[in-house]
């Protein structure tokens, strides 16, 4: 591929803003980005800042393992919850009115693993 503008030149890349190939001498490096010189850079510079505040109103910067992590506590809160009321009715061989409790427990984790699951998935669908 060659620079859109110097047709003997090898592009280096392609410009953030409108996809053409340029050579080193038209693109300029934006930070995360190359845009062309005269033409794109100030707008790739406003995009960039744009999907930096978004990110930021979406709390998608540092967070996002954060949720994942919850889903999974909560998961492994309801499996420890019923993997002991399993244990404890193996071993007494009946089951009494604190397994209740602990069953319970388990599925307002399991409930509390699946809202979150669920949210992150939305979440997730509309950024
Ligand atoms: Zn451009
Ligand atoms: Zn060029």
């Amino acid at each position: 591929m060659n620079c859109y503008r110097h047709n003997e030149t090898v592009a280096v890349g392609i410009c953030k803003n409108c996809f053409k190939a340029m050579c080193a001498d038209c693109c300029e490096d934006v930070g995360n980005g190359l845009a062309c010189k005269e033409t794109c850079v100030k707008e790739v510079i406003e995009w960039n800042e744009m999907t930096e505040r978004g990110k930021r109103i979406y709390g998608i910067r540092g967070k996002s393992l954060l949720p994942s992590a919850n889903v999974t506590i909560f998961g492994l809160f309801a499996l420890g919850l019923w993997g002991f009321g399993i244990y404890v009715y193996q071993k007494r061989g009946y089951i009494d009115y604190p397994d209740y409790l602990l069953f319970g427990m388990g599925v307002i984790f399991a409930i509390a693993a699946l809202i979150t699951y669920w949210r992150n998935k939305k979440i997730g669908i509309t950024c």
